[in-house]
């Protein structure tokens, strides 16, 4: 018997799940729960809160298409203004009474004669749902790096999804291990406070110059006054990453000189940031640009010219209770290290972080290693019904993660509207529309930059164990737009139980 039984049940209070919980109420569903490990709603926005955090794309596409704010400070706004804008949300839409906080799921069960999830969270709760969302997110679970004697170290040790703002930095001796969008935004940050600093890079990151001002109250006041004026900037915003994306990446294959383009931006940005043409060379990736995920900033680059910062590209050795040995046997000593690792992502066990089991009691991350990464429209896997996962393979379309959320929630919303409508109890992914759909996207995959040979080198995480870009929908977000609202509701076998 479970504890509870609800109609829906939401995994995570990121902009997934509370994207998914508005849209339940849209289709007047209001027999749902959010279940929350932490204490707060924001996810990612309430998780990351290292120096620097913020957006890198511009605001006013970082912000759901139905609740436009119009007076972000910053054309990037800072990580705790999106905080702001998630609190916002989940009050003017009634969503806090839903969530259950501290409640972290640990398990998920289909029970094939009751057509229900059976969801387990780790204080032994059961909850019984028809039909489960599991809004995990992408970047929700800190990867620590595989270095010897990393948790000897006799320091302090943070990784930036878990700053501690209770510890100064300044004047300590700092090492920042990882070179990716995270470290780019934290080390200009934290290079003006400690005394030195070591950044110990494995592959070099493309950088771009971020535009980035205070928006003048003017133009608050204009978006404020006059929403048609905020829809415009959001479109022209849109459009242009958007075209981007597709031409650049997506059909690389068809337009490669646009990548090259940015990819000389990024070198004259390098110049100009870099004099020494020794520490420009090592700063370069020798990778396409786009290969990885490429970063935002004014300030990274030339931080490395600062007297107290050094890049260290030798490889780390092993980590020792008061310091960092390299390959050559060079130890540098330190207070403080920085783990700026990253995520787990598309390993056996994350997204999502816990175990799911379908129908014959398959575990969904065992199906994944039978039968590849895949799910039908980014979103359903065949064997797993009254199932929705945000974010699953194929999600990615081009830019803005909480554009990809409208449309995934959208579909899960049309699913389970038509299921309650026909008196069904069990709505289930045809094998043959999710292969379908599977040959869609291996086929649009060939076009992509991520399977170029010119990003050998780049040890991107857009290619998953198989080395296919499977996270990658290639197509535009509107395509995938459209699809979330017209895909055929046939595609899903109703049963009534
Ligand atoms: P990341 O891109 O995965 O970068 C992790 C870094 O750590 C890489 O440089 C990696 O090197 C290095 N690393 C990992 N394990 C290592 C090891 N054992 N030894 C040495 N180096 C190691 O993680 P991230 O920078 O946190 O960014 C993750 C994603 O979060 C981004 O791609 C982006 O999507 C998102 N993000 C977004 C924003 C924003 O929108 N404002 C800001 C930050 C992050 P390799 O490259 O060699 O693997």
């Amino acid at each position: 018997m479970a504890d509870d039984v609800h109609e829906v049940v939401i995994v995570g209070a990121g902009f997934a799940g509370i994207c998914a919980a508005i849209r339940l109420k849209d289709a007047g569903i209001e027999d749902f729960v959010l279940l929350e490990r932490a204490d707060d709603v924001g996810g990612t926005w309430r998780d990351n809160r290292y120096p620097g955090v913020a957006v890198d794309i511009p605001s006013v596409t970082y912000q759901f298409s139905f609740e436009q704010k119009s007076d972000w400070r910053w054309v990037f706004a800072r990580g705790a203004e999106v905080k702001d804008y998630v609190d916002d949300v989940v009050n003017r839409y009634g969503i806090r009474d839903h969530v259950r906080f501290r409640a972290e799921v640990i398990d998920a069960e289909f029970d094939e004669d009751a057509h229900r999830w059976r969801v387990t969270t780790a204080d032994g709760r059961t909850r019984s749902a028809r039909f489960l969302i599991s809004a995990h997110g992408v970047f929700s679970q800190a990867k620590y790096p595989d270095i010897e004697g990393v948790k000897n170290f006799a320091g302090k040790t943070i990784h930036t999804l878990h700053w501690d703002h209770d510890h100064d930095l300044t004047g300590e001796r700092v090492a920042v291990i990882g070179t990716g969008a995270t470290s780019v935004q934290l080390v200009p940050e934290i290079a003006k406070q400690v005394e030195r600093l070591d950044v110990y890079q494995r592959t070099p990151i493309w950088v771009v110059p971020r535009p980035d001002v205070r928006v003048p109250p003017a133009v608050r006041r204009l978006f404020g006054a006059l929403p048609p004026a905020r829809w415009a900037a959001r479109a022209a915003v849109s459009a242009g990453i958007e075209i981007a994306m597709l031409a650049g990446v997506t059909n690389h294959t068809r337009l490669p000189f646009l990548v090259k383009g940015i990819r000389r931006l990024a070198e004259r940005h390098l110049e100009r940031q870099v004099p020494d043409p020794e520490l420009r060379r090592r700063l370069r990736p020798q990778y396409e640009f786009g290969c990885k995920r490429p970063a935002l900033s004014n300030d990274y680059w030339r931080s490395f010219t600062r007297d107290n910062v050094d890049l260290v590209t030798e490889k780390i050795q092993r980590v020792l209770p008061h310091g960092i040995e390299t390959v050559d046997g060079q130890v540098r000593e330190i207070d403080t290290l920085i783990l700026a690792t990253g995520f787990k992502f598309l390993e056996y066990d994350s997204v999502p972080g816990y175990p799911l089991r379908g129908e014959g009691g398959v575990d969904l991350r065992d199906w994944w290693v039978d039968n590849r990464y895949q799910a039908y429209e980014g979103i359903s896997v065949t064997g797993f019904p009254n199932l929705f996962l945000i974010p699953a393979p194929h999600f990615a379309t081009s830019w803005s993660w909480l554009v990809m959320v409208e449309s995934q929630t959208r579909h899960a919303q049309r699913v389970i509207s038509h299921a309650r409508r026909s008196g069904a109890t069990y709505a289930g992914v045809r094998p043959d529309a999710q292969r379908r759909f599977y040959r869609e996207m291996d086929t649009g995959h060939e076009k992509t930059l991520f399977l170029n040979p010119s990003c050998a080198g780049s040890n991107t995480y857009y290619l998953d164990r198989d080395g296919r870009p499977s996270i990658v929908r290639p197509q535009s977000s509107v395509t995938a737009r459209w699809r979330a609202n017209r895909f055929p509701l046939d595609d899903y076998e109703l049963r009534a139980g």
